[in-house]
């Protein structure tokens, strides 16, 4: 428990969950004035934003989020000074690359115009047109898109420009954009972070938002690691009179102290457990039909030494997307959205011995990755993905000192909110969960810190609707 609070007395406001979203949302309610207590399951907050000795002792691994441009891009991060809470963020040369077969890479440079100079002209020139107006307009646009989605838009301008982009599926928005085949994977690869098959509408929308944000604000990791992030949340809720009681698992409403709101940090499956029988019909039932997304193969390696990559630009960037071309990447996240686990999975990998030398030993280092898997998988991927790693950097394989592996289960061992780990679908799910009336305010994000500002604007909803 952290501050002075009992525990147990009456709150005007208690958050279940002490993730990110769910400190963002205490710490609101607190800088409002109210009174608020957050329970936490886990003996330690933070959520997905924890880190630990995964594989050998000194060697210090960010179980989930690693790199966090939303701690940057968020207005509700702008709110707090991280850096006066000992937060260092570590900006790498460029946010991410994308090595292809034979030596060849594209990268993300922080700047539109050199991200362009290394794609063909007419794919540098497309580049240009399509993130010159996004990345000049990303304030607007993170203020938008980092809200509840039903919302009077304060820069239409900026949504207008951004809505008919979004539309797209990423692979047709690819191939139409783009002539070749670098500039078609390095749009492919940050898409893929949606976790969907890439030919479905709207999935340009992720490319289009993290590529945004990567040119905008960066894609930084956390020196020392992300947990960091959430001691910050905590000392800001703490300095704002909230408190954090850890080791408290909620499972009924019936069980929590008298209190005039209660906020769920949690999925729609733990809601229906821990409140079903008090939720209005209408918001139990779209929480019963909400429908979970595929899950995450997550790897921890600790190495003795940096990953030899073949090609230059991944040696610059701390994210590098292992998955080869457009047809590659899509044909691998189709087979996850069937069902089946691909031979060659797409990997997301971030890598940080070149920029903070605090996560392990002095001359080793450390690398975090992991492949899209069906929801309940139970296959060990570790091969597969060390597999697309190698192809990248021949001799990787020999670095391996020790790793640690998370299949989805263990995922959810591990935080119950991961029934299947960095589960974007939750994020459009979460658009029906939204609606919620507030006195059960939710969030359901998957979108790591950028939902913070939506819970807290439920919140703020809630202050100003009367509620509280
Ligand atoms: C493998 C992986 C990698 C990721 N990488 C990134 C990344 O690099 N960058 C990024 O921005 N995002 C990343 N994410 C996503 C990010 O971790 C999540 O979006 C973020 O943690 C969501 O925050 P949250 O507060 O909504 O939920 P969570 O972080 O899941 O926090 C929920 C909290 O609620 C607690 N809880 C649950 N049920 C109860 C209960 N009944 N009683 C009490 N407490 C309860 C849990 O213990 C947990 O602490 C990653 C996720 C995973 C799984």
């Amino acid at each position: 428990m952290s501050g002075a609070d009992a525990g147990e007395g009456p709150v005007d406001a208690i958050v279940v969950g002490a993730g990110p979203n769910g400190l963002a949302a205490a710490i609101t309610l607190a800088r409002a004035g109210r009174s608020v207590r957050v329970y936490e399951a886990a003996p330690n907050a933070g959520g997905g934003t924890r880190t630990a000795e995964l594989t050998l002792p000194g060697f210090r691994h960010d179980v989930c989020s690693t790199i966090l441009p939303l701690t940057v891009a968020s207005p509700f991060f702008r709110t707090i000074d991280l850096g006066a809470h000992g937060v260092e963020l570590v900006h790498p040369e460029a946010p991410f690359a994308h090595p292809l077969d034979g030596g060849r890479a594209a990268v993300l440079e922080r700047s539109v115009k050199a991200t362009a100079a290394e794609l063909s002209p007419e794919d540098g020139r497309a580049w240009r047109r399509i993130f010159g107006p996004l990345v000049r307009s990303a304030d607007h646009l993170a203020e938008e898109l980092l809200r509840p989605v039903l919302h009077v838009p304060r820069h239409p301008l900026a949504l207008a420009r951004f809505g008919p982009l979004a539309l797209r599926s990423a692979d047709g928005f690819a191939r139409g954009r783009f002539a070749d085949e670098p500039a078609r994977a390095l749009f492919a690869g940050v898409a893929a972070h949606s976790m969907l098959r890439l030919d479905r509408p709207l999935t340009a929308s992720f490319g289009l938002v993290l590529a945004t944000f990567a040119h905008s604000a960066g894609w930084p990791m956390v020196r020392g690691g992300s947990a960091a992030v959430a001691d910050a949340l905590v000392a800001e809720l703490e300095a704002a009179g909230g408190s954090v009681v850890t080791n408290r698992r909620v499972d009924s409403i019936a069980d929590l102290p008298p209190r005039r709101v209660v906020l769920f940090d949690v999925t729609p499956r733990q809601l229906l457990a821990i409140a079903g029988d008090a939720l209005p019909r209408r918001t139990r039932r779209n929480a019963e039909r909400f429908r979970y997304g595929s899950g995450v193969f997550k790897v921890d390696w600790a190495l003795d030494g940096p990953i030899p990559w073949t090609a230059d630009g991944p040696r610059r960037a701390a994210t590098v997307h292992l998955g080869g071309t457009l047809p590659e990447i899509m044909a691998a996240e189709a087979e996850v959205a069937a069902g089946r686990h691909p031979e060659r999975p797409f990997v997301l990998l971030a890598q940080y011995q070149r920029w903070d030398g605090s996560r392990a030993p002095a001359g080793k280092g450390t690398a975090w990755a992991y492949c899209h898997v069906p929801a309940g998988s139970t296959v060990d991927m570790t091969a597969r993905v060390e597999a697309q790693i190698e192809r990248f950097a021949p001799g990787f394989l020999d670095l391996i000192l020790a790793r640690s592996t998370h299949a989805p289960a263990a995922m959810e061992t591990y935080d119950a909110n991961y029934v299947n780990p960095v589960d974007y679908l939750r994020w459009t799910g979460a658009f029906r969960i939204r609606t919620f009336p507030f006195h059960f305010g939710s969030t359901t994000s998957a979108q790591s810190f950028g939902a913070s500002a939506a819970l807290t604007a439920c919140v703020l909803y809630a202050i100003t609707s009367g509620v509280m």
